[in-house]
């Protein structure tokens, strides 16, 4: 093991951090928005208590709340026996990238890294998109604001832009599609066309 595995053990650790302890953002027409990070996310899905067990998609939301606890417990504990010391799970995941490692380390670092990214993606495939965030803005090929979807057996009024920064933004409507590659593309045309009015 020599500083260069060091080095490139310590980058894949900090992005793979930073893919879990981010907050996502977008800019649109000069406002941004964001959407919190995935592990405040799962957090949020464990303070949410299990609404109406027994009423429709009572049983699945309760089998998420049970899912997304567990998952927290086991990145909490895990985080902490890493460090070595209790703390708040996402500074210590900062702590852990900035602190001091020898090139033995670095082996220890990659399998820490890999970790983190399935958490990651345990977390988006649990909460379902997650990651994502909600823009008011029309969709710039169809002009449709919101839709109306089905939850929990409600309908609910939703901004039909939905952006996933993993997976790109989609149109709830016209089901149009960018990879995140196009996410500035996308911020310009909503600037340039903001359609203001359509519903
Ligand atoms: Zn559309």
């Amino acid at each position: 093991m020599n500083d260069e595995n060091l080095l490139h053990a310590r980058r894949v650790l900090d992005d793979a951090v930073h893919d879990l302890c981010s907050v996502q953002t977008l800019t649109v027409n000069g406002d941004r928005f964001t959407a919190p990070c995935l592990y405040v996310q799962l957090c949020e899905a464990v303070v949410a208590p299990p609404n109406r067990p027994d009423g429709p998609g009572g049983r699945a939301s309760e089998n998420l709340w049970l899912a997304a606890a567990d998952l927290r417990h086991e990145i909490d504990s895990s985080v902490t026996a890493w460090i070595g010391r209790r703390g708040h799970t996402m500074s210590l995941l900062q702590d852990l990238t900035v602190a001091k490692w020898r090139p033995q380390d670095s082996a220890m670092l990659m399998t820490w890294a890999a970790q983190v990214a399935v958490w990651a993606d345990k977390i988006s495939e649990l909460l379902d998109g997650s990651g994502h965030a909600e823009v008011k803005a029309p969709c710039p090929e169809c002009g449709i604001r919101y839709v109306w979807q089905h939850r929990d057996g409600e309908d609910v009024k939703t901004p039909a832009l939905h952006i996933n920064t993993k997976r790109g933004c989609t149109c709830l409507s016209c089901k149009s599609h960018w990879p995140p590659s196009h996410f500035e593309h996308l911020a310009l045309v909503l600037g340039c066309n903001p359609l203001e009015g359509t519903a």
